[in-house]
């Protein structure tokens, strides 16, 4: 139900593979805890069988998780409920302070906020961040665009921001326990159950945040995170050798040559004041790419760019689908026949045209993914962890 594949208790009985009176039950429990609505009058909608069966929803004033996100622009929080829909956001502009716990308690003071506001059940509350996040001590080992320390507590920080606020936990009276992790790796994981990676196998997304590049790996429905989620560092991939140099120690890594700042710099810009580079560089795409040619040239050397990492990416990882997403969806938008004419001329089974390279469909994919994180428990043992 939560990602949309039971809209009837037929369809749920069947994919289910239990009797009707166990898929009733089931859905009636889920209807108490508060999560779904059951609708059984006659004939609302059709099952698989073609004889009318309870239409099955989610609960569109049930509880939600604070879900927020830390990028090299602010920070933007936000409650999402079932189905990764987004209830509430507010987005906080700036620096970021060089001191990660003060940005977590902005962050979880503004979600505490967009709670009282709603009045809404909350039951968790899982964070985005720009940087790999080792597992099991949710520490950010790499946060390169972000004034913080190496190996930064960050799951431990979001927690005591979260106790602090009086967010609460699933129970109701604890506070809640703060999940963690990369900003890629949860776009993806959004992207594969709510978005357009929805129905693929093997999923390889790329993306930017407003710096920096990054990517995951989505197979049978679970992220490759590698021995210490660590795996898909795909933003150091050389794309050129004699490129700029990198804060990882290389030059000419998709993270310095494929992100909003190298576009803007393509395109001979300057980064502005009062908004965010990604923001600036989505502006200069919707309106100045048809009519400008330093827009238009600075698209396609970006392009370049990336098709060669993907092509790379392709070739060793043998994806059945390519979802992209911040700024690279909006270079797939501007000319995504350039785009997959790179990607079919250097890579094996690009050739083939069997792999789809498709835009993002979420808005706010980390956030939905840092919302699946907080979900997670109740999507293991909705009882279990709603009811007692
Ligand atoms: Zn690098």
């Amino acid at each position: 139900m939560h990602t949309g594949r039971a809209p009837t208790r037929a369809v749920l009985t069947a994919e289910l593979g239990v009797t009707r009176a166990t898929a009733g039950a089931v859905a009636a429990e889920l209807e108490t805890l508060g999560l779904i609505t059951v609708d059984s009058r006659p004939g609302a909608a059709s099952g698989t069988q073609g004889r009318p069966s309870h239409r099955l929803a989610v609960n569109e004033d049930g509880p939600v998780v604070l879900a927020a996100q830390v990028h090299a622009d602010g920070f933007r929080a936000a409650l999402v409920g079932l189905g990764g829909h987004i209830v509430a956001t507010a987005p906080g502009c700036g620096t970021v302070a060089a001191d990660p716990a003060h940005v977590l308690g902005e962050v979880v003071a503004a979600g505490a906020q967009l709670l009282r506001g709603t009045g809404r059940r909350c039951v968790g509350a899982g964070l985005a961040v720009p940087s790999s996040v080792a597992e099991p001590e949710g520490r950010a080992l790499n946060p390169l665009h972000l004034a913080w320390e190496a190996g930064a507590p960050v799951r431990e920080l979001f927690t005591r921001s979260l106790a602090e606020a009086g967010v609460p936990g699933p129970s109701g009276d604890a506070p809640a326990v703060g999940f963690a992790a990369n900003d890629l790796n949860l776009a993806a994981l959004a992207e594969h159950r709510h978005g357009a990676g929805r129905g693929a196998q093997h999923l390889l997304v790329v993306g930017t945040g407003h710096r920096g590049v990054g990517g995951a790996l989505v197979l049978d429905g679970r992220l490759h995170t590698g021995s210490s989620g660590l795996a898909m560092e795909v933003g150091h991939l050389t794309v050129d050798p004699g490129g700029r140099p990198c804060h990882c120690g290389s030059r000419g890594c998709l993270d310095v040559e494929a992100d909003p700042l190298a576009f803007l710099e393509a395109a001979g810009r300057e980064p502005g004041p009062e908004i965010s580079l990604l923001d600036q560089a989505r502006e200069m795409i919707r309106t100045e790419y048809p009519g400008d040619p330093a827009v238009r040239s600075a698209v396609g050397t970006l392009i370049d760019r990336l098709g060669l990492g993907l092509a790379g990416l392709v070739n060793i990882l043998n994806p059945d689908r390519v979802v992209l997403a911040g700024l690279h969806r909006l270079l797939a938008e501007a000319d995504g026949d350039r785009l997959r004419a790179v990607v079919a001329d250097r890579s094996l089974w690009g050739r083939s045209g069997g792999v789809p390279v498709l835009p993002s469909s979420l808005e706010f994919n980390s956030l939905v993914g840092a919302a699946e994180l907080a979900w997670q428990p109740m999507l293991d043992d909705p009882l279990g962890t709603l009811g007692g």
